[in-house]
């Protein structure tokens, strides 16, 4: 399998200094601006949502 190194996927931008960090550096390595760790929020956002989701079917069903 080839890997396309060109695709913007897998890099972020340091907000510090604006140098394209790769996604698995936690911090930049020209300006040493460590990176927040949104991976637990972000999956504790997206359960929430599941949860709210299946709650209003719930809801929806009961009600009809
Ligand atoms: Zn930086």
């Amino acid at each position: 399998m080839k890997v396309d190194v060109s695709r913007p996927f897998g890099k972020r931008e340091c907000p510090s200094c604006a140098t394209s960090v790769p996604a698995n550096h936690n911090r930049c390595p020209i300006c040493g601006y460590a990176f927040p760790a949104l991976t637990d929020r972000q999956q504790g956002l997206k359960i929430g949502a599941a949860l709210l989701m299946l709650a209003l079917l719930f809801a929806l069903l009961w009600w009809l």
